[in-house]
């Protein structure tokens, strides 16, 4: 009896030992981070995941009241602001160099900032709300320039930074869409610039490879943040700055039409799972892992009946 107590006793004495292993174990421990977009929504969940696994995060964004606001929240050391529209290069440039100037190094880079954009009236033609035929080239631009090209000239400069500051290696997650992988599921200029994030993802892995560094893409479905539930009641987007205010009611409504969508019946997609991706892709896990879109989706693209 004693020899069969002193087993137990050390087994859970190896077994806590783990158990705090694990706890002290944290994912990014020591990594530095850019995150575009990242003062609310799927963007705000990212940099709460990175810095509470131990990572040092530069919010990029260009609503400042809402990114100092959760920089300070977090704490000054691990977590500050710039602002930044991704859209124009001299921005992103300088983002990652106050980044480095700050930090010392980059070593992630998550390429979240993002817009729906507005739909154009009818054309009183017969042409519908959004349709093809009521298409404004402006917005087309607009959307393209922050989803698309804002992303690839995140890429750019981190990359530079990565060679820079640490001789290669890191890891660039962006964050695209189930409109990046179907149709019908966003407005044409979205869908468009989803579809081109995915594919640059894949390229950027080709030739970044050599360097070490992993190149990777998350695609949501839908998760109830201001973007979403602003779409489903305009039809349109609040262009960054502060979106018109979200009511309990109108998110339960827009996690319920998700649910509906989704073949795994049960969860509520939040915007930490979509976090919880982000932080697989950002961290050594998943070191082979490269040019791969994640999507999280609870089996919503892989239905037949998804569309309609
Ligand atoms: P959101 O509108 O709630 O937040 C977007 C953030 O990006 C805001 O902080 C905003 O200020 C910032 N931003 C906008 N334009 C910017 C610019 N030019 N430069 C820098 N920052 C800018 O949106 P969200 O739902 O959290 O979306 C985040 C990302 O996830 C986007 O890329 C979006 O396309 C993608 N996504 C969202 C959903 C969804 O259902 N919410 C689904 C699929 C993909």
């Amino acid at each position: 009896d004693t020899v069969a107590l002193g087993t137990v006793t050390n087994n859970a004495v190896a077994a806590s030992a783990v158990l705090v292993q694990q706890q002290q174990h944290r994912r990014l421990e020591g990594k530095v981070a850019i995150v575009t977009g990242g003062a609310r929504g799927i963007g705000e969940a990212i940099v709460r995941a990175f810095v509470r696994q131990g990572a040092r995060v530069v919010i990029a964004d260009i609503d400042g009241a809402a990114g100092e606001a959760l920089a300070a929240a977090l704490g000054g050391a691990c977590c500050s602001y710039v602002h930044c529209d991704v859209s124009v290069e001299a921005d992103v440039e300088r983002a990652v160099g106050c980044c480095v100037a700050r930090h010392g190094r980059l070593d992630v880079l998550c390429n979240n900032a993002g817009v729906l954009g507005r739909q154009a009236p009818p054309a009183g033609n017969g042409a519908r709300s959004g349709g093809i035929a009521s298409l404004d080239a402006t917005e087309f631009d607009r959307v393209l320039r922050v989803n698309t090209l804002g992303a690839a000239l995140g890429m750019k400069h981190a990359a530079r930074a990565m060679l820079q500051s640490r001789g290669g290696g890191g890891s660039i997650v962006s964050v695209a869409s189930v409109a990046g992988v179907l149709g019908g599921m966003g407005p044409h200029a979205y869908t468009a610039s989803k579809h081109a994030l995915v594919g640059l993802t894949k390229n950027a892995a080709c030739e970044l490879g050599e360097h070490g560094i992993r190149v990777n893409c998350v695609s949501p479905f839908g998760v109830a943040t201001p973007m979403l539930v602003n779409a489903w009641r305009h039809g349109a987007d609040e262009e960054g700055g502060s979106p018109a205010p979200v009511s309990a009611e109108e998110v339960e409504k827009a996690e319920e039409m998700v649910r509906g969508m989704a073949t795994l019946k049960g969860p509520t997609l939040r915007a930490g799972d979509i976090a919880e991706a982000a932080l697989f892709l950002a961290s050594d896990e998943s070191r082979y892992i490269s040019g791969h879109n994640l999507v999280v989706d609870g089996g919503a693209t892989t239905s037949k009946n998804v569309i309609g």
